[in-house]
């Protein structure tokens, strides 16, 4: 069997028992259908030959009973399978999200943002499917063939095939050829529908740069192009339906021909007695309620596999950095020594660092400043595990990082980018995201120290004003503060910041510095910057250029020794 298919089994295998509860609700539905209806026209039959009425006291019993019980099971079976839906769908989400978060960044990078969105919310959306559409319509049509086998053997053989040959030309027959007219369908949509959305996240999040460029034009014809593709495939899979359910009628209709063709020279014999034709009939086409579900079954499937792929892909790509199987307990010391390193993001690449060595003791600041492409967020994201490291060491409190879980070393730093993400929540949420548990009195203290007392206090709701989504009520450095507030939250010793005034206006710039040393005075800072302010106050700076440490030492010697950094600060000021 396909393996894709087996691991997805696999997936819903701990769902097993609420599954086969649910096909057994579903067999049941049909069965008493075929029950209704088989009473109904038996009733119906015998009544108009005037029996007395307590001949047909069981009939009418029966009537009543199926007629009854379809309901009930009809919606007991709705019921099941809804639950099992959602567990799966909530299942599958915690799965996926399991499996990718060791990937990023590292992994992710390549990654488009929508097609990302498009697999967690469309691919797992049609998983969720999966269930309903395809496990179980086959189980319930085996089961309702079984029975209507059984139930037309026992007034003769012929029947009993006739009616079992119809319903398998309906539940296979049909189902191979729609899938073979439709080949390739459900993939050409699923593929589409992914473009289309990993489009349209462009649109949206480029909008701006698009209309700034002129390009409003080339993005809307490609979004354009795509919504015709997707129409188009959409159209053959909504015209292969159409087909089949005017084949399906064709073979319901047929199948009451075949059963009376078959039935009535039996009755001529004397073999059958006339007033079960009516019931066979109906008993017959009724049963078709179970197998008509199952070649939509087979297009579900082939969704269900794509989309499958499509995560597993994902879910296998091998995380870039793993923890040891014994790890050591969180560092207890923060000092940090890197030797020798060198690192390429892939073989062959020129490499990002290249012998780079220095040491951070416990409270010590040190600045990496150099051009843009220097390197220097290259060695930030190594030190955090954003990445593995090859070639040289890094050691923090006296043991390599690699032998650390990349949780607890990810405890004791703290970093600030240029881009602080906020999230679509709160004041208050956005803070507690570096302190889940951090007190009124202790968010006030961070919140003081990175001077967002006064801001926050002119917000209409104070903490709790809704800063909207990526924060976009808040200025660049009222961002960053909120920046070095969570990096007070966190407690952590050692704090990397990443060109942490990048996007603000020098005036602000200066604020923000001063109120970094100033709260953070007693951690170890690692600064990457260009921009070369606030030098002075650092214990070490490293000049890099392409990967390679070229010059270091403090302010007042680099100005004097004439090289890159006196260059760059020249250029700046
Ligand atoms: P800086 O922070 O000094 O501007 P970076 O560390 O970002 O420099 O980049 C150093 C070099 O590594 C650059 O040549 C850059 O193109 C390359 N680089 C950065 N990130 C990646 C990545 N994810 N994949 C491949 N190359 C990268």
């Amino acid at each position: 069997m396909n393996r894709d298919l087996l691991r997805l089994l696999r997936l819903v295998a701990p769902f097993r028992w609420w599954i086969v509860l649910a096909a057994l609700l579903g067999f049941a539905t049909v069965g008493s259908s075929i029950g209704l209806m088989a009473t109904s026209a038996y009733i119906i039959a015998k009544a108009a030959l005037h029996p007395p009425l307590a001949d047909l006291q069981v009939a009418i019993v029966g009537v009543r009973f199926f007629g009854l019980a379809r309901g009930v099971f009809r919606y007991l079976e709705r019921y099941v399978s809804h639950q099992v839906t959602f567990r799966l769908l909530a299942r599958l989400r915690v799965w996926f999200y399991r499996a990718i978060e060791p990937l990023a960044p590292a992994r992710l990078v390549d990654r488009h943002s929508g097609d990302l969105l498009s697999r967690i919310l469309a691919d797992i959306g049609s998983l969720e499917q999966f269930y309903v559409r395809v496990i179980a319509p086959p189980a319930v049509a085996g089961l309702t063939l079984a029975l209507t086998v059984w139930l037309m053997g026992r007034f003769s053989g012929r029947l009993a095939a006739s009616a079992g040959l119809m319903l398998l030309l309906a539940g296979l027959g049909l189902p191979w050829l729609t899938r073979r007219l439709g080949r390739g369908v459900g993939q050409a949509l699923t593929e589409t529908r992914a473009r289309l959305s990993a489009a349209l996240v462009d649109t949206v999040q480029g909008a701006a740069d698009l209309l700034l460029s002129g390009q409003e034009a080339g993005q809307r014809q490609k979004t354009d192009r795509l919504g015709r593709e997707l129409a188009h495939w959409q159209a053959r899979e909504t015209a292969l339906s159409g087909f089949h359910t005017a084949l399906a009628e064709m073979l319901v209709d047929w199948t009451a021909l075949v059963i009376l063709l078959v039935a009535i020279p039996q009755v001529n014999r004397g073999a059958l007695d006339g007033v079960y034709l009516a019931l066979l009939v109906l008993a017959a086409m009724s049963a078709f309620e179970a197998v008509l579900p199952l070649p939509e079954a087979w297009q579900n499937l082939e969704a269900s596999l794509t989309a499958a792929r499509r995560l597993f892909e994902l879910v296998d790509a091998p995380p870039a950095v793993a923890d040891p199987p014994e790890p050591l307990p969180p560092p207890a010391r923060f000092d940090l020594s890197v030797r020798g390193l060198t690192f390429r993001y892939r073989p062959g690449e020129p490499p990002a660092l290249q012998e780079v060595s220095f040491r951070l003791a416990e409270g010590a600041k040190i600045a990496l400043v150099g051009p843009s492409g220097a390197g220097k967020s290259t060695l930030l994201h190594l030190l955090l595990r954003f990445w593995e490291v090859e070639q040289g060491q890094i050691r923090l409190g006296g043991s390599d990082l690699r032998r650390y879980r990349a949780e607890d070393v990810r405890r004791v730093m703290a970093l600030v980018s240029q881009q602080t993400h906020l999230f679509n929540g709160t004041i208050r949420d956005n803070l507690r995201l570096a302190r889940p548990t951090a007190t009124e009195a202790e968010l006030a203290a961070a919140v003081q120290k990175a001077q967002l007392d006064a801001f926050i206090q002119s917000l209409p709701d104070g903490y709790d004003t809704w800063i909207g989504e990526q924060g976009v009520r808040l200025s660049g450095g009222e961002r960053q503060r909120v920046a070095v507030a969570r990096a007070l939250l966190q407690n952590a010793p050692i704090l990397l910041l990443d060109e942490p005034t990048a996007n603000l206006d020098p005036d602000t710039e200066q604020a923000l510095l001063e109120t970094i040393f100033d709260a953070l005075a007693d951690r170890s800072i690692l600064m990457a910057t260009h921009r070369l302010v606030g030098m002075d106050r650092m214990d070490e700076i490293l000049v890099l250029r392409q990967g390679r440490i070229v010059e270091r030492g403090r302010h007042v010697d680099l100005l004097e020794a004439d090289g890159l950094y006196r260059f760059l600060w020249e250029r700046r000021f």
